[in-house]
This record gives C-alpha cells, sequence and structure tokens, in this order.
C-alpha cells in the first residue's frame, strides 16, 4: 500500500458540528449497507407514503451532512422514537442516536421558539412539570382536564387531541405513599422479615428503584406492586430523588431539557450504583433511557456506571432470584386476570425483553397470557396525543387492537404507560402491569 492509500490518509475528519460536544456519527452512517431492514420494520413508514422512514432519518442523512451543512429534513418531526429500527439494523447502524441528534437539530435550528408546536412539545416533553402541579390538586385537574370546551380548545389551538381521554392522576402519589408506609426504613424491616422467612439472614439485598413520572403520578399501584414483589424476595428498596427519565424529550427534540433532568438522575441513582445498589425501573421506556439513550446522548460522570448496573424490573428477578419456579408453584384466584391480552412494548423490544412476560407466566395456574402480535401500539409516548398524529397513531395501532380483541377476557397487560394508554383507547380494556400479576400470585 503507498503512502497515499494509507488508512490514516483515507480518513479525513470533518467538523460535522461547528462547536461541538455533539457526537461525530459519521461511522455509523458507513456501517450502513442499505439493506433496507429498517424501513421494512418502521410502524409509520407503513401507514404514511410520505415519511421517507429510518434510513434516510439516519444513515443518508449523516452521509449527506458530511458533504455539505445541510439542514436536517423537517420528515425528522413524524419518526416516533419508538426505536423498532434500531433492534431490526444488522449492521449496528446507531439509529436511534442519530434520529434524537437530528431531531434536536431541527428544533434548535429550524423550528420557530415562537410557534404553537414548539410549545405544544415542550408541554408535552415536560409532561413532569404538568403532572407534579396537577398533583397538589388531583380532582380539580381531571376535571378539568377532561372538560369538553377544554379539550376543544386544546385540540383546535394548541394541537392536542381532542379524542383521547387524559389519563387521571392519582390522588396520592407513589412518593406520598412511601413515605406514609416509611419510606427506607420501613423497607428495610419488611426486607429483612422477608429474608428471614426466607432463611438469607446474612443477604445484603439493596435496589433503588427509578419510578418515572407515570408510575408516581397516575398509576402508584405499578409502584406500590413493585415495592411489594421486591420486599417479598428480601430486598431493600430506596426511592431516590428523580426527575423524568427524558423519554418525552428525546422524542420532541429538547435535548437540553433530557440532559438537565439526566443531570439529577445520573447523581442520585449514580451515587447509590456507587454504594453497590443495583437501579431498577419499571417502565420500559426509563430502563431504556437510562441504559441506551443518555451514554448514547450525553457526557456526565458516571453515567456509563449507571447504564451498566440498570435492569427492568422482571428482567432482575429472573436473574438474581428463582422468579419463574416461585410463578410456577403460585395460584392466582383474580377471576378478573385469568385472561391477559398481552403488548410488548417497543422500548422492550429493543433492550431483548419482549418475551419475558409470557414466558413467566406461561406456568403460572389461574392466568393464561396471550401474545397480541409484534406489532407497534401506535402511542409512542407524546407522539399519538398531537393532533395531526392521531390518525397515524391509531393506524399504526389498529393490528394491536384486532388480535386483543381476538383474546378471551377484557383485560390486557403491558410494561409501557403509554402502551397501555392506547391499548385501553382502542380497546376499553383494563390495563394491568405484569408485576401487578406477580404481585397478585406472590404477595
Ligand atoms: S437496517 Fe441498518 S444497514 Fe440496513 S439500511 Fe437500515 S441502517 Fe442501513
Ligand atoms: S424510531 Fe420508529 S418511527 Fe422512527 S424511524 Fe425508527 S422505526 Fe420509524
Amino acid at each position: 500500500m503507498s503512502d497515499a492509500e494509507s488508512p490514516s490518509d483515507e480518513f479525513e475528519p470533518i467538523e460535522v458540528f461547528p462547536d461541538d460536544e455533539t457526537p461525530d456519527l459519521r461511522p455509523g452512517a458507513d456501517d450502513c449497507y442499505k439493506c433496507s431492514t429498517c424501513d421494512t420494520n418502521c410502524p409509520v413508514a407503513e401507514v404514511d407514503d410520505d415519511f421517507p422512514g429510518p434510513k434516510f432519518q439516519g444513515p443518508e442523512q449523516w452521509r449527506l451532512k458530511r458533504k455539505e451543512d445541510t439542514s436536517v429534513d423537517d420528515s425528522i418531526s413524524k419518526c416516533s422514537n419508538c426505536m423498532r429500527c434500531d433492534s431490526a439494523c444488522p449492521s449496528d447502524v446507531p439509529l436511534s442516536q442519530m434520529h434524537n441528534t437530528a431531531r434536536a437539530e431541527y428544533v434548535d435550528e429550524e423550528l420557530s421558539k415562537t410557534s404553537l408546536t414548539y410549545w405544544r412539545n415542550r408541554v408535552l416533553a415536560n409532561y413532569r412539570t404538568s403532572a407534579f402541579l396537577a398533583s397538589k390538586v388531583p380532582r380539580v385537574a381531571n376535571a378539568a382536564m377532561n372538560f369538553g370546551p377544554a379539550r376543544w380548545a386544546m385540540d383546535r389551538l394548541f394541537g392536542i387531541t381532542s379524542e383521547r381521554e387524559f389519563p387521571a392522576f392519582a390522588t396520592e402519589t407513589f412518593r406520598e405513599w412511601w413515605e406514609r408506609e416509611g419510606g427506607a426504613d420501613g423497607s428495610r424491616e419488611r426486607a429483612r422479615a422477608a429474608r428471614e422467612r426466607r432463611g438469607e439472614e446474612g443477604e445484603e439485598k439493596k435496589v433503588a428503584y427509578f419510578h418515572g413520572c407515570y408510575a408516581n403520578y397516575n398509576t402508584p399501584a405499578v409502584g406500590k406492586a413493585m415495592v411489594r414483589v421486591f420486599e417479598h424476595f428480601g430486598y431493600e428498596l430506596v426511592v431516590p430523588k428523580q426527575r423524568c427519565s427524558g423519554t418525552p424529550m428525546f422524542a420532541n427534540g429538547m435535548l437540553d431539557d433530557a440532559e438537565r433532568h439526566a443531570k439529577v438522575n445520573v447523581s442520585s441513582m449514580g451515587d447509590l450504583v456507587e454504594q453497590g445498589y443495583d437501579a431498577i425501573a419499571s417502565c420500559t421506556s426509563c430502563s431504556m433511557a437510562l441504559r441506551q439513550e443518555y451514554p448514547e446522548l450525553f457526557d456526565i460522570d458516571g453515567i456509563e456506571d449507571l447504564a451498566e448496573n440498570t435492569w427492568e424490573a422482571l428482567e432482575y428477578l429472573r436473574v438474581q432470584e428463582d422468579l419463574s419456579g416461585e410463578l410456577s408453584a403460585a395460584t392466582v384466584e383474580d377471576e378478573n386476570i385469568a385472561e391477559l391480552a398481552y403488548h410488548a412494548p417497543c422500548h422492550a423490544r429493543n433492550q431483548g425483553l419482549d418475551g419475558q412476560a409470557l414466558e413467566l407466566f406461561a406456568d403460572l395456574a389461574g392466568v393464561d397470557a396471550e401474545d397480541v402480535g409484534d406489532s407497534c401500539s401506535g402511542i409512542s409516548g407524546t407522539y399519538g396525543w398531537k393532533s395531526e398524529k392521531y390518525d397515524t397513531s391509531m393506524k399504526i395501532g389498529d393490528e394491536m387492537f384486532e388480535h386483543m380483541e381476538d383474546v378471551e377476557g377484557e383485560v390486557g397487560m403491558t410494561e409501557c404507560p403509554t402502551c397501555a394508554m392506547q391499548m385501553e383507547h382502542g380497546t376499553g380494556y383494563e390495563i394491568k402491569h405484569p408485576l401487578e400479576i406477580v404481585e397478585s400470585a406472590l404477595v
């Protein structure tokens, strides 16, 4: 090989973003060999002929940027951030990292900061702020959010669809309940008693629970099930200070907001990881954020350690405990949950967790959980709440609704709170989290 052809000469780094802390994703773009597997796995491209698909949003846009400083195409705002393309790519092209980065650049440089779309997206992305305020007066908030004329105005003037019912805010948040139950001290006592019962007195079992916004403000039953199931196995829980995982912010291109929240989470959860705790999430999008999106998008001290020690709740118990053994010896006597229509969230799929709930409940007496197929639910967090995306969201969800209706019974099950909203919206079924089923079986 001549000097002119040496590898060091072949690669001429250029600055993709000028004043740059943004990751250089060109090598990832070069890994794409244009097989189009990502496009055939994209639920938005399947129902919207105008959406150019993940191959264009990811590697092709980054290649264009290499040649000239082109602006990000506005079709990036049609990507729902379901991340199905990410797990489908056989060449490990960092598609979701490319999409998140491109979306942030689009919002920074192309979207007017005085537009209603920007402010609508900002409000949706910062759900935690609205939920925090609503949780102070939950009954008033619940009535106001679903008051017909207010819904009409929010749809027509602000672009938040009036087709969906707003989820109810709990009259007691998960964290309020947790404090009432004695917090970490109460958990330590209950866990010690459980270990004694299980003959595990010498062992130290400690986890830090990342409950996310939805289990705190809307479905504290999921957080309570998580606490009771882990304490049943002898785990002492702590519930550290936390902010939003950032998932709705990534999906809306609000990376500065997401980073602000991530700094709080990495600091509080990371300190506990250093002390020997494992980080556990009950929401698969939250575990996804802490594990994959944080290290892909931010440079924060301790981020890698936190990512390596973050688990989804049932995944953790499957690995650390004999969860399937205990479930196969148990019986659920609640007829309400005898037949379950299970939907695997896309973000669970991306973590390789899509089969676990069905496997776990296969030998659980009194429960028959059926898979409703591998389609996307279509809501993708805040996506299906936008007036202009509502029809697309429902078209994507159609296949799942049909399969749910084929299952006997009228109860669904999923790990993701917004998939649960879509399942309920499309079928009218009550939706459970797998942790609630484990709680019914073991606790
Ligand atoms: S699946 Fe991966 S390799 Fe195939 S076209 Fe998409 S990005 Fe490229
Ligand atoms: S994240 Fe989902 S919606 Fe976006 S391009 Fe990938 S598959 Fe399509």
